[in-house]
């Protein structure tokens, strides 16, 4: 049996993480795993760990370090799992990384790529409060730089797109600030390992994935 090969995107919230990694998920076959959309798929079943991660999350502040590993060890015990998973959103925390390293180091597993994307603040601010989501497929929009065919409409499933909750302005602002104390030390954690790839994210999408795949084929 091959070992898993999993591969990290960090980087502030708004820098484009989803999109990319739900592209690079098809391109790789390899599982989409954003700890977000577990996260608001507990929320919206209702579930006790849901009722205890909603309030934490509209705030924009991090849920518990404790709750995120339980979900991301059980998600990796999933067989579509066994060949790497594309992370989106985690890890969030040093304790994380280090909970991460010590989960693959157990199952002989390793990190692949670290894929960190670059975005100036104002650039940020300007992508999450225009954007909106499709609640049953998770496809991303935004309604100036990628709107959907019709206004409001998901075009992949046809759903009604929905602005998140904390993509308001002062939750973002909320987000931007946990990014810097708890997140941003993880470029340091991981800067200095054969696997990290700093990626500039401006510029259109289909540009920005361009650099991610040059970054995962020079990795093997
Ligand atoms: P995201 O969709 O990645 O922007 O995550 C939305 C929210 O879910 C975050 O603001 C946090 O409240 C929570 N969340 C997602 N991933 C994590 C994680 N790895 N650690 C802690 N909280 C997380």
């Amino acid at each position: 049996m091959s070992l898993a090969r999993h591969i990290i995107f960090l980087g502030a919230p708004g820098v484009g993480k989803g999109t990319q990694a739900q592209r690079l998920s098809q391109y790789l076959r390899l599982p989409h795993v954003s700890t977000g959309d577990m996260l608001r798929a507990s929320v919206q079943s209702g579930s006790e760990l849901g009722r205890r991660a909603a309030a934490v999350m509209d705030s924009g502040a991090l849920v518990s370090d404790d709750i995120v590993m339980d979900i991301v060890a059980e998600r990796l015990t999933l067989q579509d799992a066994l060949a790497g998973v594309i992370f989106d959103g985690f890890p969030r925390t040093v304790h994380q990384a280090n909970a991460l390293d010590q989960l693959l180091q157990h199952g002989g597993s390793q990190i692949a790529a670290v894929l960190h994307i670059v975005l100036d603040d104002e650039e940020i601010v300007e992508r999450l409060s225009g954007r909106r989501v499709c609640p049953v497929c998770g496809a991303i929009y935004h309604v100036r730089y990628h709107p959907p065919r019709v206004s409001g409409v998901c075009d992949q499933c046809g759903a009604a797109l929905l602005q998140r909750e904390d993509d308001q302005p002062e939750v973002i602002r909320k987000r931007l600030a946990v990014y810097q104390a708890e997140t941003a030390p993880l470029v340091a954690y991981y800067h200095d390992r054969p696997a990290y790839h700093r990626i500039d994210g401006d510029g259109a999408a289909d540009e920005v994935f361009a650099r991610i795949v040059e970054a995962v084929r020079e990795k093997g």
